[in-house]
């Protein structure tokens, strides 16, 4: 049942195939006997899980199911969950148990969705390999001496091992993409403004959005379709109708100009990811689509300018963690000043430390000038190259990681390293443009993804233009051998 799609899943529980409370044991037994090698789960609640399965049985039986009711998905640690600990992967919010539902959570679970728990991640979503969460790391399913990928790794890996049918994640610089690469599963980050920041604990607020890990772009079409929406709660969030995603799914895509950027195929990238990925283009050329060569020249600047602006945003947003209202609280304060330092110096990690001293500095009189506004200045024509390219072409795509998963241990003594892993899916944040990515041929046995990147509000065309890819090929359905 866990590598079914979720439409079939659906058919199943309307057709009384088997129950969602059947389903969801399902999963949370896989979570049980599988996921200890992996650490892809925080938190579990089999209890509260099997509860709402029962309530959306009532709804199956009652005749008044939509697409998703009784279906088990797992949830980013970062997404608010009213009554169950958010941790976003810190110490600091080890204890953090919020009082009200993210407003992606709240409409999930509205759409008859059944929580079975909630995914470990680099701590506050720092990281490209989800070696920074306090919780430890995630490995990868297909490999388990080799990271899946971060921020939302442990979403990814929970898809890719089929312990839930799909799971949400966030993406600030890659943290969907990349582990989706990684692990073999379609990800999908919306368009800044698409799904509510609602609830979602904020790292850099002008980059962050909510999004989707699952098995098929089909079955993330699905996900999405109930995510997304306005939400007069989220000042940023956009007034923008949204589509029948799943209505256009199948659209013929011929006469489709794909744009190969010539800065994500230099040098860097290794050569299996490019051939796979050259092989994926092939296959839509197959189907009518047409390459076109193109240039982003201000992308390879987007590393640079996102370790600015990401740090600097997140300097503000995580002064709120002082141990006073919520949070780890130090032990025994002598006064208010030793309270602060002490509660923030134990509970935040080495990453998160290094980001908010890096945003202090370049926000701070003298040099906000030399960093900050440079990198915003930088930052709209990293946007304006996107504005040039899709008045040529209808999609960009390129390679969504210039290599397959690492090892363990193998970047995170050099922050620049890791920090270069996003080095393709960081200028679609700068941007706020939506981007995809979809497994291609695996690489000595070890996933790869193409990313795809559209225009403002067209997570439709990608789905569409990845389900096209997904109907005639099977990468996306091939399962890691240990949790198939
Ligand atoms: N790897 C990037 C970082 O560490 C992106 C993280 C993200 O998208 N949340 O900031």
């Amino acid at each position: 049942m866990h590598d079914l799609p979720i439409a079939d899943l659906a058919a199943g529980l309307r057709e009384k195939r088997f129950s969602s409370r059947e389903l969801t044991a399902h999963f949370l037994d896989r979570i049980e006997r599988l996921d200890p090698a992996l650490n892809s789960c925080i938190t579990v609640d089999h209890d509260m899980a099997l509860t709402v399965a029962d309530a959306a049985d009532r709804r199956l039986a009652a005749g008044d199911a939509g697409p998703l009711t009784g279906i088990p998905i797992i949830h980013k640690d970062i997404f608010l969950t009213k009554g169950v600990r958010t941790s976003c992967g810190s110490r600091m919010l080890d204890n953090f148990v919020p009082p009200f539902d993210a407003t992606i959570v709240e409409r999930l679970a509205g759409a008859g969705t059944i929580m079975l728990g909630k995914a470990n991640m680099d701590e506050f979503a720092m990281g490209s390999s989800n070696e920074t969460s306090w919780y430890g790391p995630v490995r990868n399913p297909w490999d388990t001496t080799r990271v899946p990928g971060g921020s939302s790794g442990g979403s990814a890996a929970a898809v890719a091992a089929g312990l839930c049918a799909a799971a949400t994640g966030t993406d600030t610089g890659g943290s969907i993409r990349q582990p989706a690469a990684f692990c073999g599963t379609t990800g999908i980050k919306p368009t800044y403004g698409r799904c509510s920041r609602y609830g979602m604990i904020a790292f850099a607020s002008s980059l962050d959005q909510a999004g989707v890990l699952a098995r098929s772009a089909a079955d993330a079409a699905l996900v999405l379709q109930a995510m997304a929406g306005f939400d007069a709660r989220d000042s940023t969030s956009a007034e923008e109708a949204v589509p029948d995603y799943a209505a256009t799914l199948g659209d013929d895509i011929r006469g489709l100009r794909i744009g190969l950027p010539r800065e994500y195929f230099g040098e860097g990238l290794e050569a299996g990811v490019d051939a796979s990925v050259r092989g994926a283009l092939a296959e839509l050329e197959q189907q009518g689509a047409t390459l076109v060569d193109i240039s982003l020249p201000n992308a390879p600047l987007s590393v640079p300018v996102y370790y600015v602006v990401a740090p600097a945003e997140c300097s503000s947003n995580l002064a709120r963690f002082d141990g006073v209202r919520y949070g780890h609280r130090c032990e025994a304060p002598r006064d208010l000043e030793d309270l602060y330092k002490r509660s923030r110096a134990e509970g935040f990690g080495a990453e998160v430390k290094r980001r908010i001293m890096i945003g202090t500095y370049a926000l701070s009189a003298g040099y906000y000038d030399a960093y900050y506004l440079k990198a915003q200045q930088l930052r709209q024509l990293i946007a304006d190259d996107f504005r040039r390219a899709f008045e040529q072409v209808d999609v960009i795509m390129g390679p969504t990681t210039p290599t397959t998963a690492f090892r363990l241990g193998a970047k995170t003594d050099d922050p620049v390293a890791m920090y270069l892993n996003d080095i393709y899916t960081i200028a679609t944040n700068l941007a706020g443009l939506p981007g995809l990515s979809v497994p291609v041929a695996p690489v000595d046995g070890l996933p790869a993804g193409l990313q795809m990147i559209g225009n403002y509000f067209a997570e439709g065309r990608l789905l569409n233009v990845a389900h096209r890819l997904q109907q005639a090929t099977d990468w996306h359905r091939a399962a890691p051998a240990e949790f198939g």
